[in-house]
């Protein structure tokens, strides 16, 4: 009998650990090769921003599963970087090893995990070695070193990597100011409401936050801090620069071997497919059909990387199961959460309801009066048991009446 061909997975991120991992729970008996460019089995990012900067977590709890679980899946992890795929040959070309010597890899099929690639400034000093930016666990441990109480912390970007690490540094004792050049924060993640909630949380704490400001230039003074310049004129100086102005999904692989791309990302169908036979790709990376009807999306979160995962596994073996789970997010910072649920764009309308301990939600439905979205926010405790109901409601699609998603002597459980 001939070795069977690989399963071959490019990007050991969470994407690439939990395919892996599901491919042999599916029942796949041949070789899983788990390729990637970071010096780290699989990890989780999300504590990246908050508990591995504020001290309540270390890297090894970051872990997706224990080192000896990959042992006892005869899951073979390469560090190596692929340079490129041949989906007419059914290969991928990596580098690695100490002569960077060229390697070719058969797959039977393909799953591109490779997540996305940080952006940068294009503005002068923004290559400074002191200008740091998060995506790894390497790129963490270089920042909590420079959370010093005292330290001045000057972050660019109010999305979700800039505030957590603000509320992280701010824990830590840090000075914190965040710099973001539109009039509002989390202008692409959140409606405008909770924006607004969590502008006030951050300002109230302390934090500096100077909307509608960016910076023109970056340069080291002789005492090692660095010298913000800003485009209204005035400057800041800052002992650590973190920027955090969102990624650029690593599509060049699929690019360079004429793979169909979406707006944003790889074009993939509802079971994960890429253009190329026996291609998928799944996490941060691949542009999915809306599973509730809107223009194809791209989602940067934990949970579409956990699910994505499993299905790209299950349809790489050939079971044809459509991904059609509903978005989720949450983002912790200080001692509050933001969690999203479905897709807020697509409301026509919104209903707010109030929860006990200054908590709320927004209900977004559509033309229709169809739940398309809820978007929460508040200390975590009083937000979390409720906001589980939200996602069930916004899942089932419901349509309940404005007014008793609005009135909490309702039960939501009772509009389930
Ligand atoms: P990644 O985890 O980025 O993995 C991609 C991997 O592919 C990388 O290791 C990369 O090195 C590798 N790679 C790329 N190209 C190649 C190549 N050519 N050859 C070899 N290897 C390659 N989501 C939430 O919902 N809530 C949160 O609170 C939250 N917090 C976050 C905090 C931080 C700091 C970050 C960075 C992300 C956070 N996220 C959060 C988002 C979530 O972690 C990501 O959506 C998820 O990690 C995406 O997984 P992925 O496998 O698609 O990509
Ligand atoms: P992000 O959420 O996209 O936010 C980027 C921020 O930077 C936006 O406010 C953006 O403003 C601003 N910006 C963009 N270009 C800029 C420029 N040239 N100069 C100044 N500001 C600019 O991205 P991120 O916060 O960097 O996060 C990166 C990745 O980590 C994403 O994948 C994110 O999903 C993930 N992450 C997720 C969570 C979470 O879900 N809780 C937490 C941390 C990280 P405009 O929108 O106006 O351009």
């Amino acid at each position: 009998m001939p070795t069977p061909r690989a399963m071959v997975i490019v990007g050991a991120g969470h994407v690439g650990g939990r395919a892996a991992q599901a491919l042999r729970a599916f029942g796949w008996t041949g070789p899983i090769v788990l390729i990637g460019a970071e010096p780290h089995l699989p990890y989780e990012r999300p504590p990246l921003s908050k508990g591995l900067l504020t001290g309540a977590q270390d890297a090894a709890s970051c872990a997706l599963r224990p080192a000896a679980d990959y042992d006892a899946d005869q899951i073979s992890h390469v560090v190596a970087w692929v340079e490129s795929i041949d989906p007419v040959q059914r290969e991928v070309v990596i580098t690695g090893g100490p002569q960077r010597a060229e390697r070719r890899i058969a797959y039977e099929a393909l799953l591109l995990a490779t997540g996305g690639h940080l952006r940068r400034l294009d503005i002068p000093g923004a290559d400074l070695p002191g200008i740091l930016g998060l995506r790894t666990l390497d790129d963490a441990a270089q920042i909590a070193a420079q959370l010093q109480p005292g330290a001045r912390v000057v972050i660019v970007g109010g999305g979700f990597i800039g505030l957590e690490v603000a509320a992280s540094a701010w824990q830590r004792g840090c000075e914190v100011t965040v710099i973001e050049g539109a009039p509002r924060l989390l202008g692409r993640a959140v409606p405008e409401a909770i924006g607004a909630q969590v502008l006030a949380l951050h300002r109230a704490r302390g934090v500096e936050v100077r909307l509608g400001t960016l910076p023109t230039a970056f340069e080291r003074q002789p005492d090692g801090s660095t010298q913000v310049t800003l485009n209204d004129g005035t400057a800041l100086v800052a002992d650590t620069v973190l920027v955090g102005i969102g990624i650029a999904p690593a599509t060049e692989l699929a690019a360079q071997a004429g793979l169909a791309l979406g707006r944003s990302g790889i074009a993939v169908d509802a079971q994960l497919a890429t253009s190329a036979p026996g291609v998928f790709a799944a996490g941060d990376v691949a542009e999915f059909p809306s599973p509730l009807g809107g223009q194809p999306i791209r989602q940067e979160t934990w949970q579409n990387a956990e699910t994505q995962a499993r299905v790209a596994a299950a349809n790489m073996l050939g079971q044809g199961m459509a991904f059609d789970a509903s978005p989720w997010f949450w983002s912790d910072q200080f001692d509050h959460q933001i969690q999203v649920s479905g897709e807020p764009a697509l409301g026509a309308s919104v209903v707010t309801r109030p929860l006990a301990g200054g908590a709320s939600i927004d209900f977004h439905l559509d033309a229709a009066g169809r739940l398309v979205g809820a978007s929460g926010f508040g200390p975590v405790s009083a937000l979390a048991k409720e906001f589980k109901l939200a996602c069930m409601l916004v899942e089932r699609r419901r349509q309940p009446s404005p007014e008793a998603l609005a009135d909490v002597g309702v039960k939501l459980k009772s509009l389930l």
